[in-house]
């Protein structure tokens, strides 16, 4: 298998190819568009005329054809002229344009650079997520290391258990990449965790993570742990959560989700071209080549942000954005123009039309990545305080009831099963009564970091309310679901939460219902709530589909 950059060179090799064998068509069209114009002098004609030549001048470039972007803009320019001055062009003007464009037919045949050398941050794929999740748990209490192991893969996590220092440091020898959780004392050495780390560690130009677990609580095991690349220090008995939480944050093994970007473009090219550059850089990309059909892609696709031709047939860019600023669910996506306008003043303008950037083709892959990507962590940011839930970073409610009807909505379209999911912890006072409020808290918080875990990246979990959760399945219908969610149930019961020495566990309840039976967002909450009730009501800890009318 080539490595990304060799792959992503290859895609840019059969789009510049596609580019070229278009190029004569292309041409051809400015040709008799302007042999049209010259015999109508119709300012319409006019009009569509200047756009393919600006079309041109704005992908050329990008594939490699500078000549042809530099003779495109000289003849763009004398067409602007034309248009700003409002009265038509003379013969001798005329004659101009077609010396122009058989200049443009000259340019065509020669690409003169490779349209695209991979930027550096290609060349090398960022690590695969999996290999992070591996944790080296080194314990010589095998009860004990068995049942955090166990506990652990409940969260995702794959364990490898080393009851013997030797063993470890055998494997060691041939580990590259991994979490190492590392019990301090060992049959016969009190420190032997941290002595045989230290050796681990020698010669290493990046220090392995390494959480620590120990019986002595004292300065110097610490100073040591410390010294030895030790990210954390946990005294036994070891409270899981807390441990979870700092594994997580070690090993990112919950990646942000994709950037999604929705590219509008007439010019199928250039869609294409843009698409695989983003999408290199792991960003997910929806390409619409009709302006008019922008909508039904906002609704579906829901991107982080709005990558904008300018001069598009039916309607422009800038109009564009001005019809997606009145929508009230889209006011706060960014929308970036990527055009080959120059003028300052026109780039202006279309910002005040709702743009937030104005971005000039051709661009630097790296530029356009770099620029795309601040601009999304920035709203996605803002946006996190307003759909996120503060405790688990789940979606909130409103946010989840208005996912639920866009998934509804595409899965109807689309003919394919869904299944909404309603979860509710039993007994949930209790906990609260019996431990505490924060450790309540604790519960939901590992309760929602299950979910996320074990559940698809497409299905979406929110938090609903309290101890309540919701689940959207897409692709998935109910008798699927309730197996998914059946084993989620059986991982959450046997999660054992632990305070000041007492261990504890708890259960959920859930209802589903499917889009099969149930037609509409509302139907489906309704039912999934009611499929809840029965599973509480039938004795809790389990899970009730909703029988449909048909
Ligand atoms: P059931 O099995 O019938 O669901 O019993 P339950 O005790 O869970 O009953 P119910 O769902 O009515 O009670 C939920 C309780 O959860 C009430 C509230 O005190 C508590 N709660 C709600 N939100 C939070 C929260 O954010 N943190 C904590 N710790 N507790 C919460
Ligand atoms: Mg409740
Ligand atoms: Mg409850």
């Amino acid at each position: 298998m080539a490595n990304p950059a060799e792959e992503l060179q290859e895609k840019m090799r059969v789009l510049r190819e596609a580019y070229a064998l278009q190029l004569p068509e292309k041409i051809q069209q400015v040709e008799k568009t302007c042999a049209a114009y010259q015999s109508s002098l119709d300012e319409e004609t006019l009009h569509t005329l200047h756009r393919m030549v600006h079309s041109l001048s704005g992908s050329g470039a990008t594939f490699g054809f500078t000549e042809l972007t530099r003779v495109a803009r000289v003849l763009e320019e004398g067409l602007k002229n034309i248009v700003t001055r409002k009265s038509p062009p003379n013969d001798e003007e005329f004659a101009v344009f077609r010396r122009q464009i058989s200049g443009l037919r000259q340019a065509a045949s020669s690409a003169d650079t490779p349209a695209y050398a991979p930027p550096d941050f290609m060349a090398t794929s960022p690590a695969p997520v999996e290999a992070a999740k591996l944790l080296y748990l080194v314990e010589d209490d095998v009860e004990l290391a068995g049942e955090l192991a166990l506990q652990l893969s409940y969260f995702g996590y794959q364990v490898r258990i080393f009851n013997r220092l030797d063993e470890f440091l055998l494997a060691m020898k041939t580990t590259l990449k991994v979490l190492v959780i590392m019990d301090i004392g060992f049959p016969g050495d009190q420190m032997g965790g941290i002595n045989a780390m230290r050796e681990v560690q020698q010669g290493r130009a990046t220090l392995v993570p390494v959480l620590y677990l120990s019986a002595l609580d004292d300065i110097t095991a610490r100073l040591e742990a410390v010294r030895t690349g030790g990210r954390a220090y946990f005294s036994k008995p070891v409270n899981i959560g807390v441990l979870v939480d700092k594994l997580d944050e070690l090993s990112s093994i919950m990646p942000p989700e994709p950037n999604r970007i929705l590219i509008v473009d007439d010019s199928v090219s250039m869609a294409n071209y843009h698409a695989a550059i983003l999408e290199q850089a792991g960003m997910t990309v929806k390409v619409v080549n009709q302006p008019m059909e922008v909508m039904e892609a906002l609704r579906e696709f829901a991107p982080d942000l709005i990558l904008m031709d300018i001069y598009m047939p039916e309607c422009n860019g800038m109009e564009l954005a001005g019809v997606i600023r009145q929508l009230e669910a889209f006011v706060s996506i960014p929308i970036v123009y990527l055009s080959a306008e120059k003028d300052m003043d026109k780039q202006l303008s279309a910002m005040s039309l709702g743009g937030d950037d104005f971005l000039t083709k051709p661009i630097k892959a790296e530029h356009l990545v770099s620029s795309i990507a601040t601009r999304i962590q920035r709203s996605r940011m803002l946006r996190s305080f307003m759909v996120r839930d503060s405790l688990t970073g789940l979606l909130n409610h409103t946010a989840i009831k208005d996912q639920l009807e866009r998934e509804v909505a595409r899965a109807k379209r689309q003919r394919t099963p869904l299944s909404y999911a309603m979860v509710d912890i039993d007994y949930f006072k209790k906990v609260n009564d019996t431990y505490g409020h924060p450790v309540g808290d604790r519960v939901i918080k590992s309760l929602s970091r299950l979910l996320k875990q074990r559940l698809r990246e497409t299905d979406v979990v929110g938090r609903y309310g309290g101890e309540e959760f919701a689940v959207i399945m897409s692709n998935t219908d109910g008798p699927t679901a309730i197996k998914v969610m059946d084993e989620l149930r059986e991982a959450f019961s046997r999660l054992s939460h632990l305070v000041e020495g007492n261990e504890f566990s708890a259960t959920f309840s859930c209802g589903i219902a499917d889009v099969a039976h149930f037609e509409d967002a509302i139907k489906l909450g309704d039912s999934a709530d009611k499929a809840l009730y029965e599973a509480k009501h039938a004795g809790r800890n389990r899970v009730v589909l909703a029988r449909g009318k048909h």
